[in-house]
């Protein structure tokens, strides 16, 4: 079985590493079975190839601790929010049956991000609809008929191929909004996974290595690390801890006790 508790979409390879793997490696240290859905492969890349990505997004799972990472076949670049990526989206949260899905904030510099953040919102929404066939859906689309037998493949390797394709939807949506300047509702403490997720990231070392190719838009790791760290330590600072990653709900937050309340006021 491949239930999850916790999915977070993103548009590219490396984008949850950036955005929010100190959290997803916090979730893991919980306790909880996270996972990874990357909407491209990265084949438009400056450097390295989509098998090179591949290969670095595995062993970035590996040090984050995630438990589950597949990467779909949208286009890099050209990340669209039509009716057949939505259903490929909305197949894999019925494959892993989240509660909780982490999607990109709807708005940013990269058209990629933005739209996969609507994407995602909408595929979870389909992903509960009782009546939605989506296996169906998908090979109703005779022209995407390598989306269709990706989608067979999943699925053949499926044990309990009726159970995986259940309708479900996540309980909670949140957003990552590390790559835009708003005010997040609130932050995860990532001061003990700072380390760790920054070696993450690393692991795009045909991103990321110091190189001469691309090197106006690839900063050094020494820099990389620089911003990384100055990002995590304002977000963490709004919050009274070292390090943190922001996060923003659309829901009200719900309280119980108010001394209990963390992050000091005055
Ligand atoms: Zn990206």
């Amino acid at each position: 079985m491949t239930n999850l508790d916790i999915l977070a979409i993103a548009a590219h390879r490396d984008d949850v590493e950036q955005t929010c793997g100190g959290t997803l490696l916090k979730m893991a240290e919980l306790g909880h079975r996270t996972g990874i859905l990357d909407l491209t492969q990265g084949e438009m890349g400056t450097r390295g190839t989509a098998e090179d990505r591949a290969r670095e997004a595995e062993q970035a799972a590996k040090t984050l601790g995630v438990s589950w990472r597949q990467a779909l076949d949208i286009p890099d670049g050209r990340v669209e929010n039509t009716w057949e990526n939505r259903l490929k989206v909305a197949h894999v949260i019925r494959q892993t049956r989240p509660r909780v899905v982490i999607l990109p904030y709807w708005k940013g510099r990269h058209p990629d991000h933005y739209i996969a953040s609507k994407l995602g919102y909408e595929a979870c929404f389909l992903a509960g609809l009782a009546k939605l066939d989506i296996e169906r859906g998908l090979s109703a689309h005779s022209a995407f008929s390598q989306i269709a037998s990706a989608v067979a493949s999943v699925v053949a390797r499926e044990d309990q191929k009726q159970t995986a394709l259940a309708p479900h939807r996540p309980f909670k949506i949140v957003y990552a909004t590390l790559y835009y300047d708003i005010r997040p509702t609130f932050v995860v403490d990532i001061t003990q996974q700072f380390d760790t997720r920054f070696e993450a990231l690393m692991a795009y070392k045909s991103q990321f290595s110091d190189q001469e190719a691309g090197k106006d838009i690839f900063p050094a790791r020494d820099e990389i690390r620089a911003r990384i760290e100055g990002m995590a330590r304002f977000y963490g600072m709004l919050a009274g801890v070292t390090y943190a990653e922001p996060f923003l709900q659309k829901e009200v937050g719900l309280v119980e006790d108010l001394t209990a309340i963390p992050v000091k006021s005055i």
